[in-house]
């Protein structure tokens, strides 16, 4: 497929196998650090290095980049593999931490001491930042670079031990302070932090830096190709000098793609955290965050966002795109694969004089195409419920322009019978509380004579059978395309209205359903029973998508 053309990862994959550059299987590794749940940004990384190793026949490791305590937190961890083992993904052997290296990276930290290569430096970090310089001006020489190679060994051995308050003293590797690439300027590799970690407890208070644990757990693991996001391209080179100047048991390359930006949405674990925190969502799983737990509450399914995904490039540019194309694979897999069913938002009572007065089971189709889907068992009665929007005394609308109900014309219920609006009744203010109907009979399944052609079709359901059910309807979490633009500050943005809580009444059938189950209520959209507040004593269900726009409605 054309998206095969536009991953340059994958280019380079085949030419490194066909140079015999690859002496074993592909090893790719997805490294999130567990400081807030996934969002449809790691989504496109996740496919891209799970996809990568699926297609070459090697294998993709999930490894938690858990090197600042201050952050992380279990349940991230938790809600991270289940997120990747939701989009279907398998990770091979168990799941890594960057923590369980820690013993190996603090001997090649060592290692680099001994070799005249690292050493404790006293600076505070203001000092620092100043003695560093910036990208037009050589950085000065920390005064602590001279230190012999002993009294580095000593003083690192006292950084584990304890011995000195954070941020006292940081190890830094001696590159050369008047690089032109300011991550050369002598980088951090190891800060104190009295804090306990998810993983070692308290076993140590020093921890390495994400540049010092990448490229070498990177190593440790075998992976071959370390695919990360453009914002690293600056730190290729001192990954590199790690995996140079180490006496690491393999050599991994690094290479960069832009991130996935989309439109009307921000995806930065510290932006969607702050969402959570102030509240503006009930949680990193609201169904309208970009979490991949959120989509998922929200009813969009694993296969359309990989289809998203897969069809996005991998290029080494970062681009926005239009969630419109998101969107597009929701309702493509939703409609095939959604069940229909029928619902009511605003319902107006219709009495048909000539129905039957007990209950007439009727078989409907679930989907119109997906013959395997099966039928259900839908109650027609004397009594039901079309949406008020669907019913006008107006007749001099025409049948183009209305395709629903006028008095004295005809309509199809949808997988029942055509009936026709013979009167309506109205209360003291003039609102029509009810239509009176009648029936043309023998028409379920089959048309009608031709002076009784309907209008069109509208959705009802049985005012006696149906169930009362919560609506909670979503709309973008942001109003702006590009959130926080005009007045730097992404909150701004946020749509007031992006949930209404409504209720609506449904044929019964659905509200047995196993919660996490989409549906498209004809002619009304796509929705999906919450997954963690649906049963059927309290039918919850979320609006996933609207249905494309079209004339009729
Ligand atoms: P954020 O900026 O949202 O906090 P991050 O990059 O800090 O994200 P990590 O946990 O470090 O989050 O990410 C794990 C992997 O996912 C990294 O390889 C990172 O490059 C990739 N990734 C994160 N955001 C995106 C994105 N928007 N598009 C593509 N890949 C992403
Ligand atoms: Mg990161
Ligand atoms: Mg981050």
């Amino acid at each position: 497929e054309s998206a095969a053309h536009h991953n340059f990862i994958r280019t380079i994959i085949q030419e490194d196998i066909a140079a015999g550059r690859l002496t074993g299987k592909v090893v790719t590794r997805f490294p999130p650090e567990p400081n807030g749940y996934l969002h449809i940004g790691h989504a496109k990384s996740i496919c891209l290095n799970f996809g990568l190793a699926e297609e070459f026949g090697g294998d993709c490791h999930l490894r938690f980049d858990d090197t600042n305590p201050a952050k992380e937190e279990q349940e991230y961890i938790e809600a991270i593999m289940e997120d990747v083992q939701w989009l279907g993904f398998k990770w091979a052997g168990d799941v890594r931490y960057a923590s369980s290296y820690f013993e190996q990276f603090y001997d090649w930290a060592v290692h680099l001491i001994k070799q005249g290569k690292a050493y404790v430096c006293d600076l505070t970090a203001e000092q620092a930042s100043e003695y560093r310089g910036w990208a037009t001006k050589p950085g000065k020489e920390s005064p602590f670079r001279g230190r012999s190679v002993e009294e580095n060994l000593s003083l690192f051995e006292k950084m584990k031990n304890g011995d000195f308050d954070e941020g006292f003293c940081v190890l830094r590797a001696k590159i050369d302070m008047a690089s032109p690439n300011m991550n050369l300027r002598d980088p951090i590799l190891y800060r104190i932090r009295k804090k306990s970690h998810h993983q070692t407890g308290d076993k140590w208070c020093i921890y390495p830096s994400y540049d010092f644990a990448h490229g070498q757990g990177d190593a440790i693991e075998g992976v071959t190709h370390s695919i990360c996001t453009l914002e690293f391209q600056d730190h290729r080179p001192l990954y590199e000098w790690f995996i140079a100047n180490l006496p690491v048991p393999s050599q991994p390359k690094q290479y960069e793609f832009g991130r996935l930006n989309l439109n009307y949405t921000v995806t930065s674990k510290r932006n969607l955290k702050q969402l959570v925190d102030e509240q503006i969502v009930a949680g990193w799983n609201d169904p309208r965050m970009p979490t991949i737990s959120g989509m998922r509450r929200r009813g969009y399914t694993a296969a359309a966002l990989r289809a998203f995904c897969d069809g996005l490039a991998v290029a080494k540019t970062d681009g926005i795109v239009d969630i419109a194309q998101l969107e597009f694979e929701i309702r493509k897999d939703l409609n095939e694969n959604a069940a229909r069913a029928m619902c009511v938002l605003t319902p107006l009572k219709v009495t048909i004089t000539n129905a039957d007065e007990s209950v007439e089971w009727l078989e409907v189709a679930n989907h119109p195409q997906q013959e395997a889907m099966g039928q259900r068992a839908l109650p027609f009665t004397k009594e039901i419920f079309i949406d008020a929007s669907d019913f006008t005394e107006d007749t001099s609308l025409s049948r183009k322009k209305f395709k629903r109900l006028v008095i004295g014309d005809y309509v199809r219920l949808r997988g029942a019978y055509v009936i026709k609006a013979d009167e309506v009744i109205k209360d003291d203010s003039g609102d029509i509380i009810e239509v009176i109907a009648s029936l043309v009979p023998y028409t379920v399944g089959q048309n009608p004579p031709a002076e009784m052609k309907p209008r069109g079709v509208i959705h009802w359901v049985s005012a006696t059978e149906g169930k009362e059910v919560e609506l909670r309807l979503y709309e973008r979490l942001f109003l702006a395309e590009a959130p926080g633009k005009a007045t730097g500050n992404y909150l701004d943005d946020v749509n007031p209205d992006s949930l209404k809580v409504t209720k609506a009444i449904a044929e019964p059938a659905i509200v047995n359903c196993e919660p996490e189950t989409v549906f498209q209520f004809e002619r009304e959209g796509y929705f999906v029973s919450d997954r963690y507040d649906h049963s059927a004593e309290t039918p919850v269900f979320n609006l996933t998508i609207g249905l494309k726009e079209t004339v009729d409605k």
